[in-house]
Protein backbone atom coordinates (compact mmCIF):
# COMPACT_ATOMS: atom_id res chain seq x y z
CA UNK A 1 0.00 0.00 0.00
CA UNK A 2 0.77 3.94 -0.43
CA UNK A 3 2.62 5.65 2.88
CA UNK A 4 3.28 8.98 2.69
CA UNK A 5 6.75 9.68 3.99
CA UNK A 6 7.01 11.58 7.53
CA UNK A 7 9.67 10.51 9.42
CA UNK A 8 10.00 11.04 13.05
CA UNK A 9 13.30 11.13 15.06
CA UNK A 10 11.47 9.44 18.33
CA UNK A 11 13.17 6.23 18.36
CA UNK A 12 15.30 3.86 19.41
CA UNK A 13 16.48 0.64 18.59
CA UNK A 14 14.77 -2.79 18.99
CA UNK A 15 15.97 -5.73 20.65
CA UNK A 16 13.85 -8.06 18.94
CA UNK A 17 11.28 -8.34 15.81
CA UNK A 18 7.66 -6.93 16.70
CA UNK A 19 4.81 -9.45 17.71
CA UNK A 20 2.43 -7.16 18.91
CA UNK A 21 0.63 -4.16 16.95
CA UNK A 22 -0.85 -1.65 19.22
CA UNK A 23 -3.63 0.74 18.22
CA UNK A 24 -3.98 4.38 19.27
CA UNK A 25 -6.48 8.07 18.84
CA UNK A 26 -4.45 10.33 18.47
CA UNK A 27 -6.93 12.63 21.11
CA UNK A 28 -5.80 15.80 19.69
CA UNK A 29 -8.20 18.88 17.92
CA UNK A 30 -6.62 18.13 14.59
CA UNK A 31 -4.61 15.26 12.83
CA UNK A 32 -2.17 17.76 11.54
CA UNK A 33 -1.36 19.02 15.07
CA UNK A 34 -1.06 15.01 15.72
CA UNK A 35 1.45 14.61 13.06
CA UNK A 36 3.39 17.50 14.20
CA UNK A 37 3.92 16.28 17.69
CA UNK A 38 4.38 12.99 16.45
CA UNK A 39 7.33 14.29 14.68
CA UNK A 40 8.81 16.91 17.32
CA UNK A 41 12.31 15.98 18.87
CA UNK A 42 10.98 17.72 21.88
CA UNK A 43 7.61 16.07 22.62
CA UNK A 44 9.49 12.20 22.59
CA UNK A 45 6.91 10.79 21.28
CA UNK A 46 5.84 8.96 18.32
CA UNK A 47 4.38 5.79 16.24
CA UNK A 48 5.14 3.54 13.24
CA UNK A 49 2.21 4.74 11.17
CA UNK A 50 -0.96 7.77 11.56
CA UNK A 51 -3.96 6.79 9.40
CA UNK A 52 -6.13 10.13 8.60
CA UNK A 53 -9.82 9.79 8.73
CA UNK A 54 -9.69 10.57 4.54
CA UNK A 55 -7.67 6.82 4.89
CA UNK A 56 -3.94 8.49 4.08
CA UNK A 57 -1.35 6.49 6.05
CA UNK A 58 1.24 8.39 7.05
CA UNK A 59 4.92 6.52 7.72
CA UNK A 60 6.78 7.82 10.51
CA UNK A 61 9.24 5.24 11.95
CA UNK A 62 10.32 2.34 10.29
CA UNK A 63 8.81 -1.10 11.72
CA UNK A 64 12.18 -2.46 12.55
CA UNK A 65 12.82 0.57 14.77
CA UNK A 66 11.28 1.16 18.54
CA UNK A 67 8.73 4.08 18.27
CA UNK A 68 7.36 5.72 21.37
CA UNK A 69 3.81 5.41 22.13
CA UNK A 70 2.47 2.67 24.51
CA UNK A 71 4.06 3.95 27.83
CA UNK A 72 4.14 1.83 30.91
CA UNK A 73 2.12 -1.30 29.86
CA UNK A 74 1.53 -4.92 30.34
CA UNK A 75 0.45 -7.65 28.36
CA UNK A 76 0.55 -11.59 29.26
CA UNK A 77 3.59 -10.45 31.60
CA UNK A 78 5.51 -8.43 28.98
CA UNK A 79 6.23 -4.81 30.11
CA UNK A 80 8.12 -2.87 27.38
CA UNK A 81 5.33 -3.13 24.93
CA UNK A 82 7.04 -0.47 22.48
CA UNK A 83 9.65 -3.20 22.31
CA UNK A 84 7.31 -5.88 20.95
CA UNK A 85 4.92 -3.87 19.13
CA UNK A 86 4.02 -1.91 15.90
CA UNK A 87 2.13 1.38 16.96
CA UNK A 88 -0.58 3.19 14.81
CA UNK A 89 -2.34 6.59 15.91
CA UNK A 90 -5.34 6.48 14.50
CA UNK A 91 -6.94 10.34 14.29
CA UNK A 92 -9.80 10.79 16.15
CA UNK A 93 -10.23 13.64 18.70
CA UNK A 94 -11.07 10.90 21.10
CA UNK A 95 -12.87 11.75 24.82
CA UNK A 96 -11.40 14.96 25.17
CA UNK A 97 -11.87 16.68 22.66
CA UNK A 98 -15.33 15.32 20.63
CA UNK A 99 -14.85 11.67 20.25
CA UNK A 100 -16.73 10.88 17.05
CA UNK A 101 -16.81 7.65 14.77
CA UNK A 102 -14.04 6.30 12.88
CA UNK A 103 -15.21 6.74 8.73
CA UNK A 104 -14.92 3.86 6.90
CA UNK A 105 -11.92 4.69 4.67
CA UNK A 106 -9.98 5.59 7.42
CA UNK A 107 -11.16 1.85 8.85
CA UNK A 108 -10.20 0.29 5.82
CA UNK A 109 -6.90 1.91 5.63
CA UNK A 110 -6.04 0.27 8.91
CA UNK A 111 -7.17 -2.95 7.71
CA UNK A 112 -5.14 -2.93 4.66
CA UNK A 113 -2.02 -1.72 6.89
CA UNK A 114 -2.60 -4.71 9.48
CA UNK A 115 -2.36 -6.82 6.49
CA UNK A 116 0.62 -5.17 5.43
CA UNK A 117 2.58 -5.27 8.73
CA UNK A 118 1.81 -8.93 9.35
CA UNK A 119 2.74 -10.03 6.11
CA UNK A 120 6.17 -8.83 7.11
CA UNK A 121 6.02 -10.06 10.99
CA UNK A 122 4.42 -12.43 12.95
CA UNK A 123 1.69 -11.29 14.67
CA UNK A 124 -0.74 -13.11 16.34
CA UNK A 125 -4.53 -11.99 16.67
CA UNK A 126 -4.38 -12.25 20.09
CA UNK A 127 -1.79 -9.75 20.32
CA UNK A 128 -3.77 -6.96 18.30
CA UNK A 129 -4.28 -4.43 21.30
CA UNK A 130 -5.72 -1.07 22.06
CA UNK A 131 -3.43 0.83 24.63
CA UNK A 132 -6.24 0.74 26.91
CA UNK A 133 -5.87 -2.91 27.00
CA UNK A 134 -2.28 -2.26 27.77
CA UNK A 135 -2.86 0.53 29.99
CA UNK A 136 -6.35 0.29 31.45
CA UNK A 137 -4.91 2.61 34.48
CA UNK A 138 -4.04 5.58 32.22
CA UNK A 139 -5.74 5.48 28.56
CA UNK A 140 -9.01 5.00 26.70
CA UNK A 141 -7.93 4.59 23.50
CA UNK A 142 -9.11 3.84 20.78
CA UNK A 143 -11.76 3.44 22.59
CA UNK A 144 -15.42 1.76 22.65
CA UNK A 145 -16.34 3.48 18.89
CA UNK A 146 -13.48 1.55 17.01
CA UNK A 147 -14.81 -0.94 15.19
CA UNK A 148 -13.03 -4.01 16.51
CA UNK A 149 -15.62 -6.47 14.80
CA UNK A 150 -14.53 -5.07 11.33
CA UNK A 151 -10.95 -6.03 12.24
CA UNK A 152 -11.95 -9.55 13.04
CA UNK A 153 -14.42 -10.05 10.11
CA UNK A 154 -11.52 -9.17 7.95
CA UNK A 155 -9.00 -11.78 9.44
CA UNK A 156 -7.55 -9.19 12.50
CA UNK A 157 -7.93 -9.77 15.87
CA UNK A 158 -10.31 -11.74 18.41
CA UNK A 159 -13.79 -11.20 18.71
CA UNK A 160 -16.65 -13.07 20.14
CA UNK A 161 -20.31 -11.89 19.41
CA UNK A 162 -22.93 -10.73 21.54
CA UNK A 163 -24.60 -12.87 24.23
CA UNK A 164 -27.24 -12.57 26.46
CA UNK A 165 -26.16 -14.56 29.43
CA UNK A 166 -27.93 -14.20 33.04
CA UNK A 167 -25.87 -13.49 36.28
CA UNK A 168 -25.66 -11.08 39.08
CA UNK A 169 -23.60 -8.03 38.40
CA UNK A 170 -19.98 -7.74 39.98
CA UNK A 171 -18.71 -4.55 40.74
CA UNK A 172 -16.28 -2.27 42.54
CA UNK A 173 -16.66 -3.25 46.57
CA UNK A 174 -17.64 -7.08 45.85
CA UNK A 175 -15.32 -10.23 46.64
CA UNK A 176 -15.44 -13.47 46.65
CA UNK A 177 -15.02 -16.47 44.32
CA UNK A 178 -16.72 -14.89 41.47
CA UNK A 179 -14.52 -12.16 41.28
CA UNK A 180 -11.42 -14.10 41.63
CA UNK A 181 -12.75 -15.93 39.02
CA UNK A 182 -13.25 -12.74 37.04
CA UNK A 183 -9.40 -11.44 37.70
CA UNK A 184 -8.04 -14.82 36.63
CA UNK A 185 -9.88 -15.11 32.91
CA UNK A 186 -8.61 -11.47 32.63
CA UNK A 187 -5.42 -12.41 33.50
CA UNK A 188 -5.69 -15.11 31.50
CA UNK A 189 -6.65 -13.01 28.52
CA UNK A 190 -3.22 -10.54 29.34
CA UNK A 191 -4.38 -8.23 31.55
CA UNK A 192 -2.70 -7.04 34.54
CA UNK A 193 -5.65 -8.35 36.91
CA UNK A 194 -3.48 -10.64 39.24
CA UNK A 195 -6.33 -12.36 41.11
CA UNK A 196 -6.89 -11.35 45.34
CA UNK A 197 -10.83 -11.56 45.38
CA UNK A 198 -11.48 -7.88 45.85
CA UNK A 199 -12.83 -5.77 43.10
CA UNK A 200 -11.05 -3.08 43.46
CA UNK A 201 -10.71 0.33 41.68
CA UNK A 202 -7.98 -1.27 39.54
CA UNK A 203 -10.16 -4.44 38.49
CA UNK A 204 -12.71 -1.75 37.16
CA UNK A 205 -10.72 -0.29 35.10
CA UNK A 206 -9.34 -3.32 33.75
CA UNK A 207 -13.32 -4.34 33.30
CA UNK A 208 -13.84 -0.84 31.33
CA UNK A 209 -10.62 -1.50 29.20
CA UNK A 210 -12.52 -5.02 28.08
CA UNK A 211 -15.67 -3.37 28.03
CA UNK A 212 -13.97 -1.05 25.03
CA UNK A 213 -12.71 -3.42 23.49
CA UNK A 214 -14.90 -6.69 23.24
CA UNK A 215 -18.05 -5.96 25.24
CA UNK A 216 -19.21 -2.24 24.38
CA UNK A 217 -22.64 -2.96 25.54
CA UNK A 218 -21.98 -0.81 28.45
CA UNK A 219 -18.53 0.69 29.08
CA UNK A 220 -18.63 1.51 33.31
CA UNK A 221 -16.83 -1.50 34.88
CA UNK A 222 -19.27 -3.74 36.03
CA UNK A 223 -18.88 -7.02 34.96
CA UNK A 224 -22.17 -7.70 34.27
CA UNK A 225 -23.36 -11.49 32.81
CA UNK A 226 -22.64 -10.80 29.06
CA UNK A 227 -19.50 -9.08 29.63
CA UNK A 228 -18.33 -12.36 31.87
CA UNK A 229 -19.80 -14.53 29.02
CA UNK A 230 -17.87 -12.54 26.55
CA UNK A 231 -14.62 -12.46 28.18
CA UNK A 232 -14.94 -16.45 28.47
CA UNK A 233 -16.00 -16.48 24.46
CA UNK A 234 -12.76 -14.23 23.66
CA UNK A 235 -10.54 -16.38 25.92
CA UNK A 236 -12.04 -19.46 24.08
CA UNK A 237 -11.09 -17.83 20.59
CA UNK A 238 -7.68 -17.06 21.69
CA UNK A 239 -7.01 -20.78 23.21
CA UNK A 240 -8.64 -22.14 19.58
CA UNK A 241 -6.28 -19.31 18.17
CA UNK A 242 -3.38 -21.02 19.86
CA UNK A 243 -4.17 -24.45 19.06
CA UNK A 244 -4.29 -22.97 15.66
CA UNK A 245 -7.83 -24.09 14.90
CA UNK A 246 -8.71 -20.72 13.66
ZN1 LIG B 1 -2.57 5.82 22.90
Amino acid sequence: MAYIDAPSPNFDPRPSPPDMIILHYTGMQTGEGALARLRDPAAKVSAHYLVEEDGRVFALVAEERRAWHAGVSFWKGATDINARSVGIEIVNPGHEWGYRAFPEPQVASVIALLGDIRSRWAIPDGFILGHSDVAPERKEDPGELFPWHELHAAGHGLWADPVTAPGEPLSEGDEGVGVFALQAALTRLGYDSAPSGQYDAKTAKIVTAFQRHWAPHRIDGVADGPTRARLMAVLRAAQAYDLGLS
